[in-house]
């Protein structure tokens, strides 16, 4: 064989390989080379969560910081905001975020108002589906109070967290980072508020460093029922 043949048939084996890897990783999870499968590990996922908004200017700051990144959230926002935002309502389901309801006031449950609470969720899906033309089955109970019953009644799912970096009540961002990042493992749910300017940024730093140790951002129906 002279030269010209061997680099061509390298070339041509090459090409080969790469195809047959590219199937592979197209069936998702594992790699097939010429009839065995080697098992591919998963990437690690969390999930961020943000609720109580839209706000009207750190919202839309976080969805470009997201969108630079390639990133997908869960935004749990209120009836009330939904209506008062509906175009930053709009582009959050546009750019392929999850959206899920938070009452229409942020109402607490309590043991005295569970029809007014039933009829919170009510309203805000509609408000939801109003603008974005689709239905929601993920709620966020305000701090965490719900009753089962709501599940069977309205056919939603509560959505809680596992980590909570109480960025709410911090202005310092790297201890919100800290917060996230110490702690953090796979399928996380973190709880995160965009209704301030720290945690915007907190938050695109979380992504950052995490993206680098080889997280994948999903949205929380990916972590719930995957
Ligand atoms: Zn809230």
């Amino acid at each position: 064989m002279n030269l010209k043949k061997r680099i061509l048939s390298c070339i041509l084996i090459l090409v080969l390989l790469a195809l047959v890897c590219l199937v592979g990783v197209l069936q998702g999870g594992t790699l097939s080379v010429f009839g065995r499968e080697l098992e591919m590990k998963d990437s690690r996922k969390i999930a961020l969560t943000f609720d109580d908004g839209p706000h009207p200017f750190y919202t839309e700051q976080l969805l470009n910081g997201l969108k630079e990144r390639g990133v997908k959230v869960s935004f749990f926002i209120t009836g009330k905001n939904v209506e008062a935002y509906p175009e930053i309502v709009k582009r959050i389901h546009e750019e392929g975020h999850l959206i899920g309801n938070h009452t229409y006031n942020h109402t607490q449950l309590t043991g005295k108002n569970h029809e007014s609470f039933k009829q919170e969720l009510i309203r805000t899906n509609e408000a939801i589906r109003e603008v974005t033309g689709e239905d929601t089955i993920y709620v966020r109970p305000p701090y965490g109070s719900w009753n089962r019953e709501f599940e069977k009644e309205l056919n939603m799912f509560p959505v809680l967290w596992t980590i909570d970096p109480l960025d709410w009540c911090s202005s310092d961002v790297s201890r919100i980072v800290r917060n996230v990042c110490a702690k953090v493992e796979e399928n996380d749910i973190v709880l995160m508020h965009d209704q301030y300017k720290t945690t915007v940024t907190a938050a695109l730093k979380i992504v950052d460093e995490l993206q680098e140790e080889g997280y994948e951002f999903v949205t929380v129906d990916e972590l719930l029922f995957d």
